[in-house]
C-alpha cells in the first residue's frame, strides 16, 4: 500500500459543505492516509479568511483593544462547521484558551497558527483520524529557517505511529519551544515537509483551481491548465507570482523525488498538474509552459563611464544593498551601466540612504531609482530547443503597444523576464498569452 499526503487549502475547507467534499476525496483512495489542512478560507469574494481574523485579534490585543469583535467571528466559523457536521468535539475550552493567550500577548505567529490547529482538530474528529500537532514534529533553527534534519527525523518517527493522521499546516516549533509560522500560504510547505517525512509516493495539493494554469486566472480568462511541469519551472513561476503553490513548497519534495499533483477540490475528476523532476516524456503542446509576474519593483540605475574596467564596482554596489538588508532580484548590466532590480517594499524608506552610500562607495556618474516596474516571466523548458521564442514575445508586446523597460534571460534558457510599467502589466500578460497559447484569439 502506498502513501499519499493530501494538503487542502483554505477555500477547500471553508465550510461544512467543503469538509464533506474533502472527506469524499480522502475516502475514495486508501493511499490517502495523511492530510494537511489550512485554516478556513473565504466562502465568497467578500468573506474574510480565519487567518486574517486571527492576525486582526493579535493587532487589537497589541493595541490594548477588545479582541471580541474579531474573535467572535472565528468562534462562529468553527462552531458552525462543527454543528453542521454533527461533531461532538468540544472546541469551547480550546477557543477560550486561545482568546486568553492572544490577549496576554502570545504574538502574531501563535495567533495565526491557531487557524490551522483548530481546523485540524475538527477535521481529525470528522474523519476519525489521529491529530498530530505540527509543533511536535516541525522545527525551525536559530535563524528562523526550517531545521530540515531534525524535522525529517522527528516527524518521520511520529508519522510511523499513525496509520491515518491529520497534521495542521502553516506552523512548527522554534528553538525556544514557541509556535512559529511559515510565511503566508505556508501550509503548502507543511504538506511538502510531511510528504518527505512520510516517504510518500505522491504529494497532492488540493485547491480551488484545476492545477497550475498557464497564466493567472485573475488576469487571463480561462487560461489553459499545465498538465506537466518540472520543479525548476514551477519554482520560477511561483516565485514570480503564480501563487497557486508556495515557492518554498518545492524543495522538500524535490529532494525526496516525490511528485506533486495540484488538484481541484471542487472538480476532483480533473487530473490537475503534475510537478516532477524530469519532463522528457512530456512534450508540451506549446512553446512555453506558463507566464507569471507581479508589480511593484524598482530599478536602481547606476552609470559610470569606464565601469567595465573598474574591478569590484559591482561588488561595491551590492555591498550598499547588503548593508541596508536589501536583496536583489535581477541585475542586467551594460558596459557603463548597471541596473539592480529590487522589490519596492524592500527599499521603502531607504532610498536616499542607498543612493548616498552608492555614491560614497562607487563614485558613479549617476544613481537613480525608478519605481513602478512590473516583472513578467515567460517560462518553459521547451525554450532551449526552439528558435524564435524571444522574437515572438517582443513582437507580441510591440503589437500591444507596450514599452519594454528591462530584459533578462537566465543562462538556463528556462525563462525570459521582461520589465514593463506597472500600468501595462495586465495587458502585457494577456498579449504574451495570446501570442503563445491562443490559437484563435477570443478577445
Ligand atoms: P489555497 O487556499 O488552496 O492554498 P491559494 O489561494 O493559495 O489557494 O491558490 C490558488 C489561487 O492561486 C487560485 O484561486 C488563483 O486565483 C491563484 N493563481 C495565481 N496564479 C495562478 C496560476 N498560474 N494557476 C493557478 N492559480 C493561480
Ligand atoms: N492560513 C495561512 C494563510 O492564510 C496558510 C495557508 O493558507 O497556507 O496564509
Ligand atoms: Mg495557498
Amino acid at each position: 500500500m502506498g502513501i499519499k499526503v493530501s494538503k487542502f487549502g483554505g477555500s477547500s475547507l471553508a465550510d461544512a459543505a467543503q469538509f464533506q467534499k474533502v472527506k469524499e476525496i480522502l475516502f475514495a483512495d486508501g493511499d490517502r492516509r495523511i492530510v494537511v489542512p489550512s485554516a478556513p478560507g473565504k466562502r465568497s469574494k467578500t468573506d474574510v479568511k480565519v487567518t486574517d481574523l486571527l492576525y486582526e485579534c493579535n493587532r487589537l490585543a497589541g493595541a490594548g483593544q477588545d479582541i471580541e469583535p474579531a474573535f467572535s467571528k472565528i468562534r462562529e466559523r468553527y462552531q458552525g462547521i462543527a454543528a453542521q457536521l454533527g461533531l461532538h468535539v468540544d472546541l469551547d475550552a480550546q477557543l477560550e484558551e486561545i482568546a486568553k493567550n492572544i490577549k496576554l500577548g502570545a504574538g502574531a505567529d501563535y495567533a495565526a497558527s491557531r487557524g490551522e490547529y483548530l481546523n485540524g482538530i475538527l477535521l481529525a474528529d470528522y474523519l476519525g483520524w489521529d491529530f498530530v500537532d505540527a509543533k511536535t514534529g516541525i522545527f525551525f533553527d536559530e535563524e528562523g529557517r526550517l531545521d530540515s534534519e531534525k524535522t525529517q527525523e522527528r516527524l518521520g518517527a511520529i508519522l510511523k505511529q499513525h496509520a491515518y493522521a491529520v497534521v495542521p499546516g502553516f506552523y512548527g516549533c522554534d528553538t525556544h519551544g514557541n509556535v512559529k509560522t511559515f510565511s503566508r500560504g505556508g501550509s503548502d510547505i507543511t504538506g511538502a515537509i510531511v510528504a518527505r517525512a512520510a516517504n510518500a509516493d505522491l504529494y497532492e495539493n488540493w485547491t480551488d483551481v484545476s492545477g497550475c494554469l498557464m497564466a493567472d486566472p485573475r488576469i487571463v480568462r480561462n487560461p489553459e491548465p499545465i498538465r506537466y511541469v518540472t520543479y525548476r519551472e514551477l519554482r520560477e513561476l511561483s516565485y514570480m507570482g503564480a501563487s497557486v503553490l508556495h515557492e518554498d513548497a518545492i524543495f522538500p519534495v524535490r529532494i525526496a523525488g516525490i511528485p506533486t499533483n495540484i488538484r481541484n477540490t471542487n472538480q476532483p475528476d480533473e487530473p490537475g498538474t503534475i510537478i516532477g523532476y524530469e519532463a522528457e516524456d512530456y512534450e508540451s503542446e506549446h512553446m512555453i509552459t506558463g507566464i507569471a509576474g507581479h508589480k511593484d519593483f524598482a530599478i536602481i540605475a547606476v552609470e559610470k563611464a569606464m565601469m567595465n574596467a573598474e574591478l569590484g564596482f559591482g561588488r561595491r554596489v551590492l555591498q550598499a544593498l547588503e548593508e541596508e538588508g536589501v536583496s536583489f532580484e535581477h541585475m542586467p548590466s551594460g558596459i557603463d551601466t548597471m541596473s539592480v532590480v529590487v522589490s519596492e517594499d524592500s527599499v521603502e524608506g531607504k532610498k536616499e540612504r542607498l543612493i548616498a552610500r552608492i555614491h560614497e562607495l562607487c563614485s558613479p556618474d549617476s544613481v537613480e531609482i525608478h519605481s513602478g516596474l512590473a516583472l513578467i516571466a515567460t517560462v518553459g523548458r521547451g525554450m532551449v530547443r526552439s528558435k524564435g521564442t524571444s522574437a515572438k514575445l517582443f513582437n507580441a508586446l510591440m503589437k500591444a503597444g507596450i514599452n519594454v523597460r528591462l530584459i533578462d534571460q537566465g543562462s538556463s534558457e528556462l525563462n525570459i523576464i521582461v520589465g514593463v510599467d506597472n500600468l501595462d502589466f495586465e495587458n502585457a500578460v494577456r498579449a504574451i498569452y495570446r501570442a503563445f497559447v491562443v490559437k484563435e484569439p477570443r478577445w
